[in-house]
């Protein structure tokens, strides 16, 4: 009982377990149904959002072209497997997943010579209110696109299998070969009704699709004709599962907020830390650092190394496919016709969020972009036109289990990221493709190919605070444990507003990303005022070339998983975060004696630690195309003792004049000691302000470097 006052109710849970208790439930020990339970593939609507949908489905099949590896050095022992495979699967958001032997009666067709099957069950997301005008968009949709999510997670595995080294195939509904529900029989995940197959936690509102393999994995039982679901026990959540509680909580919400109260949270006209918007400089794509990786800029280490580093476990390895199919779809042209029935701001916005939701956003915000958050040029110099009013920005949660079994920058980390990245680009691609149908400009602005910059636009749709880490904005309910994904677009919207919940005086306080970090890229001092922005700026040369070059893991995200924010607070979180997650947002006048003490208690308490039982991946790193064990892992603790005072770390600033030109094709090697002396160029908060009152101009390093005479460029 203590233990739930810090430890959320899943802290015992192993992630291969999923989010309903279906352990809960009685097995039985024989199955045989006589003939093949044939899937019957649901209808959708003809429609915009379906035919969007079935683009994306489309995508994620043809995107497994990929042959299987050669063996490799996974483990042998088909519990290890298994559980992997279905915590993957959980992690990627599946409702339901279970393993079995292919029996005959699942055989539509000729004998397989792949003999289990991993089935995938995705539940269909939220209802939304028939006078949303959402509504309209997705009647009858919704199976499509829980089809479209089981095809993307299913694909995802089956490269997974693929890159370890063994055969799979994906079978989705409608196929001639395998009977999906008698495999979702099989591998105990539905009970037989008279009408069909039926989840005892989600009814019939789910789509199937199952990896087809010769992964000797170990199997499921199939459940008990009579198993029952005691109502008690699933409503207190007592095995660490999602809460029957937490369900209806989250059900009983307008589908256009978020699970999480965000409009609780007190809105400002600006963010809490300053943007001075006129001195802003826009940047080019060739100025990010992980394009200047790629360019050769830090090295021929980091340009070998950037291409692979958050692809090297075998996981995101079968992640990249389905990732990289829907680059070329997320931008195109509007049709031209005109729909009255869009011509609603208010009723447009609250639709937006409400898709987003349904397909699967975790925290949601509409600005307007201000012309700063458009990159100046492109990937190849070409200038980028400011082409949308809005952004619909939206946040895409991590994974809270996951996070708690890694030390934030082991094998698992790089996949943390690329989680987020796959279920924003087809979050944003749908929504985007589906306005374009109905003559709307929009476009998807993805971590693989964005012309704006997510941060601003973060802080100005009301989704978080800029935080110590520097370059990446706190929200008040997932912390820094997320990625973003940007939709542009000139849909008549209404903007949200920046939100305060004194993050700026916590991470004042606060020094655990600083200390945690490897590399020391994170200040311990005070914000500066950085291209405009007010900022704790951070070493971005360091952490860039520690996150490509990681020896011992793939990419990082240790300042994310260490943070006190990264919690987990729905009502099945543990009672003492969900109180200090209140008292945060809704007593800034206590903050001043309530921070100190809950920046010690983190640490007494011992979060940002490792929890064994959320660890389901293996510890792979695939080398020359072999899933191979890596010579070391990095298996780190939080460091409570470490003596932080007055402790300093150099900063590299790399300000718009130190850039790349923004068409430069050859290296342009960084100079990190010379990033480190500009610090005494770069302004204090309160030296910009004097300038500022004075009327001085703003400082020559401001001032972007211009682009390469063209003769210059066919010289190189
Ligand atoms: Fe440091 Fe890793 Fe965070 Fe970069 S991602 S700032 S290297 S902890
Ligand atoms: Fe702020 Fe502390 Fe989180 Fe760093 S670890 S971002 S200082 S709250």
């Amino acid at each position: 009982m203590l233990d739930r006052l810090h430890r959320d109710a899943g802290y015992q849970r192993g992630v291969e377990l999923g989010p309903y208790p279906l352990e809960m439930l009685t097995s039985g020990e024989e199955f045989a149904p006589s003939a093949p339970f044939q899937t019957e593939v649901r209808a959708s609507r003809p429609s915009e959002l379906a035919r969007a949908a079935e683009l994306y489905t489309e995508l994620f099949l043809a995107s497994a072209t990929q042959p299987s590896a050669k063996p490799g050095q996974g483990s042998k022992d088909p519990w290890v497997r298994a559980r992997e495979v279905k915590a993957a699967a959980y992690y990627l958001d599946a409702a339901h997943v279970g393993i079995c032997q292919i029996p005959r009666c699942a055989l539509l067709g000729r004998k397989t010579e792949k003999p289990f099957a991993a089935v995938i069950l995705v539940e269909y997301g939220c209802d939304i209110e028939p006078d949303n005008l959402a509504h309209t968009w997705l009647q009858g949709c919704e199976h499509v696109i829980a089809h479209m999510r089981a095809v993307e997670i299913g694909v995802s595995i089956l490269g997974h299998i693929r890159a370890l080294g063994f055969n799979a195939s994906i079978a989705i509904e409608g196929n001639d070969e395998y009977c999906l529900n008698t495999l979702a029989l099989q591998a105990g995940l539905v009970q037989r009704r008279e009408t069909g197959v039926e989840s005892p936690f989600i009814g019939n509102r789910f789509a199937t699709v199952a990896i087809i393999t010769d992964y000797a994995m170990a199997c499921d039982l199939p459940l008990a004709p009579t198993a029952k679901v005691s109502k008690a026990r699933f409503w207190l959540g007592i095995n660490g599962a999602t809460s029957g509680r937490e369900l209806r909580r989250r059900a009983r919400r307008a589908s256009h907020l978020s699970r999480y109260p965000m409009e609780k949270v007190r809105r400002k006209d600006n963010p809490t830390t300053r943007i001075y918007a006129e001195e802003v400089p826009r940047v080019p794509k060739r100025a990010e650092f992980f394009m200047r990786a790629r360019m050769g800029d830090l090295g021929q280490k980091a340009q070998e190394e950037v291409r692979r580093f958050a692809f090297k476990h075998p996981l995101t390895d079968g992640m990249m496919y389905p990732l990289r199919s829907m680059v070329p779809h997320q931008e195109g042209a509007a049709v031209e016709v005109h729909d009255p029935t869009l011509e609603d701001a208010e009723a447009n916005a609250q639709a937006i969020r409400s898709l987003s939701y349904h397909l699967g956003a975790d925290l949601t915000g509409i600005c307007e972009i201000p012309p700063y958050a458009w990159y100046s040029h492109g990937p190849d110099g070409e200038p980028i036109e400011m082409r949308h009013k809005y952004a619909v920005v939206m946040l895409i949660d991590q994974g809270y289990d996951t996070m708690e079994g890694a030390s934030g920058d082991d094998w698992i980390s790089g996949c943390q990221s690329m989680r987020g990245y796959i279920r924003g680009a087809e979050i944003a691609g749908i929504m985007a493709d589906f306005l374009r149908k109905r003559g709307v400009e929009a476009r998807a602005q993805t971590n693989a190919d964005s012309q704006v910059l997510h941060i601003p636009l973060i802080l100005l749709a009301g989704l978080g605070e800029l935080s110590r880490i520097g370059e990446l904005v706190l929200n008040p309910f997932v912390g820094p444990r997320f990625k973003s994904v940007v939709l542009t677009t000139n849909l008549p919207l209404i903007a949200d507003k920046p939100i305060d919940f004194g993050l700026q005086d916590f991470c004042s306080q606060c020094l655990k990303c600083a200390r945690e970090c490897p590399v020391n890229a994170i200040p311990f001092g005070d914000k500066v005022v950085f291209n405009g922005y007010e900022i704790w700026k951070p070493d971005v040369e360091r952490c860039t070339r520690y996150r490509v070059t990681n020896p011992r893991g793939s990419a990082c995200g240790r300042c994310m998983k260490t943070c006190p924010l990264n919690k987990a607070l729905t009502s099945d979180g543990a009672w003492l975060n969900r109180a200090g997650n209140w008292l945060g947002i809704h007593a800034h006048s206590l903050k001043k004696w309530l921070a100190p003490l809950a920046i010690v208690l983190d640490d007494k308490l011992g979060h940002g630690k490792r929890n064994p039982c959320k660890k389901w991946w293996q510890d792979l790193e695939i080398i020359d195309g072999v899933a191979t064990t890596p010579k070391a892992t990095n298996e780190r603790e939080i460091d409570p003792d470490a003596d932080v005072s007055g402790r300093k770390s150099p900063v590299g600033y790399y300000s718009a004049a130190d850039n790349p030109a923004p068409n430069a094709t050859e290296p342009v090697l960084a100079n990190h000691k010379a990033a480190i002396a500009r610090a005494t160029s770069i302004e204090s908060v309160c030296g910009a302000e004097t300038r500022r009152r004075e009327s001085r101009p703003v400082p020559a390093h401001y001032t972007p470097t211009p682009l390469l005479p063209l003769r210059d460029i066919t010289d190189e």
